[in-house]
């Protein structure tokens, strides 16, 4: 799309729409804008430094709010400001979520027709956009340089900045566009960069390759306290998401299987037992794929089954679970898919169902993983990496310890003290001194040298006579049948735990090879096993009954309100074509509903009730909410039960 001649040549500077904004302060903004009242931690300190013209790099847990970041000072510095985005799905929502907001914005990219990407440049020259999404690829094409240089840019936003990064999980060629564009521009923009996952290497890696000059960094806690997270190994995957669907009425969430077959097995059990769910994988035709992902976003359907094809670019924000049905293939990725839960800030819970035979598929997808693009020279050691990251995720479905903290330490923090709130902490578990015991095992896996799996080490020392154990001779170790009085599910629990200290450490094919055993020589030393009594719990702690923060609070007629307010937001979306979300948050609702607002100014001090969307809606939420009086009037204004 080169020939740009048609272009009407309406110079810039004639037009105010992107000049200085009408706001005086971020403040003024994010109230205004957003309806928000005050920043969340770490927001202020980046749009001030971007605001001064200093760079900034952001890492900020999903949900925290990074969106923000950029988009006010967009709007308060005087040009137009460029959102580099990798996908498709993600500028749409933005933009749209923009034009709710009453900002003027737009994206180029490929699902543009050719006339509608001429329309967009020729407004975008006219002055009449702030924010332009971008993708990657489009960005050193002759009609968008052209487009570039000819209008004031006075920030380029790297959104999702882990893609530029060779070590990131989702290294995206296209990236490195961005570094040759920005050096093609006359005045050099204030550059800043967002994401939520990067590990230090990572870090050093976005700041360096970008260019960045002395940028601010702000790098936020990655801890998202109203996830919930949990690790079940239940024998029936099956039975456990059904009984959590029943158990959780409504509730929208994202079941992630390894497999397309696992999606299509599992899609077609819960549409057979009447669940309102779609299914989404790369399997499925373009235009297949696209209804099932919009009516999940516009809650037609409550629960989408997918692989991992699934969910970038999806801010849905009241999605109350993700369950894993396999073990995904890193630590990297669970949090990220773990992470779409909860963004409104209400509670949601992360499960990961667990089966050793998880191992063996994400082996099986990682042997045959294609890696687009990759020197053949950083094969081994991208093959390495992935293997050290399987381990991680193993051992995060092992641990006994807090799982929260595990997630923290991963991603380089040091938590002080258990959480208190997640799987492992409310569970009860039993303590078991099991040094002798581990002793034994070394002795069997020294005398295996490190060619058997977990399974035949503890055949051996339970003394099974199996034709195996005779195959191999195991029948005449030292250690066989040495530990024949004990359970074989604990001596389980044991290699796992020896795994997780480090006296073993699990080879290729699964294969037992001794760790570092020189601690275990401190006469001192114990090996201790947590063990669960899992099946003796008829019931998970009451905990895991918990809802959502928000509408606990509510008074019945309240939550009555609630479920009206929902009902109008569905009306309303469904008239604009809208994801419900998009209209209000779930949050903003509950807000409403607490606070029973009777006139604007009530209504606008509602959180996420800016002074656009009250124009918009604002007076069909009031009705609503007069009508509702009238039926409840016990219904008291602030009358939440705290
Ligand atoms: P991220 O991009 O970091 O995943 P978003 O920018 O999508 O997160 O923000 C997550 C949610 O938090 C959105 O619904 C957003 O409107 C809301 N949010 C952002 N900043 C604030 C704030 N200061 N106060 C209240 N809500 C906020
Ligand atoms: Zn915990």
């Amino acid at each position: 799309m080169g020939n740009n001649s048609n272009f009407d040549n309406i110079s810039f500077s004639e037009n105010p729409s992107v000049q200085p904004g009408k706001y005086h302060s971020p403040t003024e903004a994010l109230k205004v804008l957003f309806g928000y009242d005050s920043f969340r931690p770490g927001q202020k300190a980046v749009i001030d430094s971007i605001l001064t013209g200093r760079d900034a790099f952001a890492v900020m847990p999903t949900g925290a709010g990074k969106s923000v970041c950029y988009q006010i000072p967009a709007m308060l510095l005087p040009g137009i400001t460029l959102v580099i985005s990798p996908l498709i799905s993600l500028m749409q929502d933005q933009v749209k979520a923009l034009n709710e907001a009453g900002v003027s914005a737009a994206f180029i990219n490929s699902s543009l027709s050719e006339n509608a990407f001429y329309e967009t440049i020729k407004k975008a020259r006219q002055g009449l956009y702030k924010i332009i999404y971008v993708a990657p690829e489009r960005l050193v094409t002759e009609g968008f340089l052209e487009l570039a240089k000819s209008v004031p840019i006075s920030m380029v936003t790297v959104d999702e900045a882990h893609c530029i990064s060779q070590w990131g999980q989702d290294f995206r060629p296209s990236y490195m566009k961005i570094v040759e564009f920005v050096s093609r521009l006359e005045k050099r923009p204030v550059i800043s960069a967002f994401t939520a996952t990067a590990t230090e290497t990572v870090r050093e890696d976005i700041v360096c390759t970008l260019g960045l000059h002395n940028p601010f960094i702000l790098v936020n806690g990655f801890d998202r306290e109203n996830l919930f997270f949990q690790v079940e190994k239940p024998k029936n995957k099956e039975q456990y998401i059904l009984d959590y669907i029943s158990e959780h009425p409504g509730d929208s969430g994202i079941i992630y299987c390894a497999t397309r077959k696992n999606v299509d097995s599992v899609y077609d059990l819960l549409k057979s037992r009447g669940v309102s769910v779609a299914k989404y994988h790369a399997g499925m035709g373009a235009a297949e794929r696209k209804k099932m992902q919009d009516d999940f976003v516009f809650d037609y359907t409550g629960i989408v089954v997918a692989t991992n094809a699934f969910g970038m670019g999806i801010d849905k924000s009241n999605v109350r679970f993700v369950i894993h049905y396999n073990m995904p293939q890193s630590m990297e990725n669970y949090y990220q898919e773990a992470g779409r839960a909860g963004r409104d800030g209400l509670d949601a819970k992360c499960i990961l169902l667990f089966s050793p035979q998880d191992i063996m598929i994400n082996r099986f997808l990682l042997d045959h993983k294609e890696m687009p693009e990759m020197d053949p020279a950083d094969w081994e050691t991208v093959k390495e990496r992935d293997a050290k990251r399987l381990q991680s995720i193993e051992r995060y479905c092992y641990t006994t310890e807090c799982l929260r903290n595990y997630i923290l330490k991963y991603f380089g923090e040091n938590p002080e003290k258990p959480c208190e709130d997640c799987g492992n902490c409310l569970h009860e578990f039993e303590t078991l001194d099991m040094t002798e015991a581990a002793k034994k095992i070394i002795n069997c896996v020294y005398e295996a040298k490190g060619r058997y799996g977990k399974g035949i080490i503890i055949d051996t020392v339970t003394g099974a006579k199996t034709a195996r154990l005779e195959e191999i001779g195991a029948v005449n170790y030292k250690s066989y049948g040495v530990l024949a009085a004990i359970k074989k599910n604990l001596l389980k629990r044991l290699m796992e735990q020896m795994v997780l200290e480090g006296y073993l450490v699990v080879g290729d094919y699964q294969v037992i090879k001794l760790g570092d055993i020189s601690g275990l020589k401190n006469p001192e030393a114990t090996v201790l096993v947590k063990i669960t009594e899992e099946d003796k719990l008829p019931e998970r702690s009451a905990k895991t009954k918990k809802i959502s923060k928000g509408m606990e609070s509510l008074t019945t007629a309240g939550f009555k309100l609630f479920h009206k307010l929902k009902e109008l937001r569905l009306e309303i979306a469904r008239e604009e074509n809208m994801p419900p979300y998009i209209i209000f948050s779930d949050k903003t609702l509950i807000d409403m509903a607490a606070k029973v607002p009777v006139s604007q100014r009530e209504m606008l001090d509602v959180s996420g009730v800016g002074e656009h969307k009250f124009a918009k809606y604002g007076e069909r939420f009031l009705g609503v909410i007069e009508k509702f009086k009238e039926a409840y009037p016990e219904l008291s204004q602030n009358g939440t039960e705290e």
